[in-house]
């Protein structure tokens, strides 16, 4: 049967448990997909063949052996270059840790293993998830698969142009400060940041360990409801994960969303947007209406500040996480000359402009006497943002918004202008810092382009999320589009 890879994950575990196909005849279809378009996308940095396919001969396997399995096994996903794997190589899309190897499993990929998965292989990202573009990876940019002229996206974009391009069934990605919702709707997919603390950083490099979360991108919103439960809930080994109910995504989402209260922040609507991201937006709210909720205008008052906020915290906690790539503990390791010129040529050599970059923000925000004037500050306007939630939650269930102010745009546009890039990110780092949940689904084009809805929910709520994106999707079509790539 051909084009197995074009399946959705509940189509796939439907195909599977009726014995239509098996697990290798659908991971065969990936990895033919990938064989055929990934010298176009460059979503791929290391393809795990081998294993993926022995993954697959064991699902069967054990399918026919009658075992009973988890609707997880036997389906191929793909894997930012950021989750620690086990025997295969982990980079991080950095020179620094180009020939890395992990000899343990992040506590995603340990989950979705013990559930069964194929893993396909690590696509490419900004270097350690720095960036919106996937241009700051430190091997190659990947490709929009819908213009392969324009970013797809970032810093998840090798996983969110693999999934628009049917190289795999789901993928998993990083978000900080958008690096999920942005691709996500710069490719036409659908993608969850889940709230702070929802999914467990263990094993995931750390980009800004106060903000960094983990999530999925996938066809549907059902996909990544059944996704979703298997990667939430406590982990010990990281203390950031507290011990919630992790509930019923599948089951939560099938509930209509009449007398819902969405919210429409004034400020998300700002001069110089794209007219056709705006239209899509409000169109979506339109719908919203006509499936029975309510909207209700809103405002978020300090989400100006969020940027500038944004950019001092992440440099801060950047520099200080960057210390571990030293040349002395693992990865490239310049050993030349005395201890500091180890330090100083492996780093040199090993880490991109951008890390480079924030970490000397980091350092000077962070010295005494700066410490104050940056760092303080732009905690403090951390909170207000978290508190312009908390009150706009008193009123509304969800908000929704845009995602990024224009659809994806040209390779090598923004990417000599760091402050632009950071622009890039003003409807998206707000919520990052205050610690919500966001689901970004495809709502149409604009010139060509897909465009995505934002909708934000409170944090842990990322069941009333889903079930409104859930429900979106049972009366629109957007997210069935597919880009046109032979
Ligand atoms: N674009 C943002 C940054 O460069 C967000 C990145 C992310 O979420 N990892 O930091």
């Amino acid at each position: 049967m051909a084009e197995l890879n074009k399946l959705t994950l509940l189509e796939a575990f439907a195909g599977l448990r009726e014995g239509k196909f098996t697990s290798r005849e659908l991971t065969q279809d990936c990895f033919d997909q990938i064989k055929k378009l990934d010298d176009k996308v460059k979503a791929f940095i290391t393809l795990n063949e081998d294993e993926a396919l022995a993954q697959a001969d064991a699902f069967d396997a054990k399918f026919k052996a009658g075992e009973s399995l988890s609707p997880l096994a036997g389906i191929p996903v793909i894997i930012k270059d950021i989750f620690c794997t086990t025997g295969l190589k982990t980079t991080a899309a950095s020179k620094i840790l180009a020939d890395y190897v992990p000899p343990f499993d992040a506590d995603t990929i340990k989950r979705l293993r013990d559930e069964g998965a194929v893993f396909l292989g690590k696509v490419n990202m900004d270097e350690f998830a720095m960036g919106g573009s996937t241009e700051n990876s430190g091997f190659f940019p990947t490709r929009n698969p819908w213009d392969l002229e324009r970013v797809p996206g970032g810093s998840s974009g090798g996983s969110a142009a693999a999934l628009a391009a049917d190289m795999g069934i789901y993928a998993l990605g990083t978000d900080t400060g958008g690096s999920i919702r942005e691709p996500a709707s710069f490719c036409g997919v659908s993608g969850l940041k889940v709230s702070y603390g929802r999914v467990s950083r263990y094993g995931v490099m750390a980009m800004t360990s106060s903000l960094d979360t983990i999530g999925p991108f996938a066809k549907s919103v059902e996909d990544i409801a059944l996704i979703l439960k298997y990667i939430a809930g406590r982990d010990v080994k990281d203390s950031t994960t507290p011990d919630v109910v992790v509930d019923d995504y599948s089951e939560e989402i099938k509930k209509d969303i009449k007398g819902l209260k969405v919210g429409l922040p004034k400020e998300y609507f700002v001069e110089g947007m794209d007219a056709g991201v705006r239209d899509r937006v409000l169109e979506a709210a339109k719908k919203f209406e006509e499936m029975g909720a309510e909207i209700i205008d809103i405002s978020l008052p300090h989400t100006d500040l969020a940027v500038a906020a944004y950019y001092i915290i992440c440099p801060c906690e950047v520099s200080s996480n960057m210390a571990r790539y030293d040349g002395m503990r693992y990865g490239l390791s310049k050993r030349d000359g005395d201890l500091l010129s180890i330090y100083l040529n492996s780093r040199a050599e090993g880490l991109g402009a951008e890390v480079k970059r924030r970490i000397m923000i980091g350092t000077y925000a962070l010295s005494a006497g700066y410490y104050d004037a940056y760092y303080k500050k732009a905690m403090q306007i951390r909170t207000l943002v978290r508190q312009d939630f908390d009150e706009a939650f008193k009123d509304v269930d969800v908000i929704l918004t845009p995602v990024a102010p224009a659809p994806a745009y040209k390779l090598g546009e923004k990417i000599g202008d760091p402050l632009k890039m950071y622009l890039e990110d003003v409807f998206t780092i707000p919520a990052s810092l205050a610690g919500l949940c966001g689901l970004v689904v495809p709502a149409g084009f604009s010139e060509n382009l897909p465009v995505g809805i934002q909708i934000l929910g409170k944090r842990f709520d990322e069941k009333t999320v889903l079930r409104v994106g859930h429900q979106y999707q049972l009366v629109t079509d957007w997210h069935k589009s597919k880009p046109n790539l032979s």
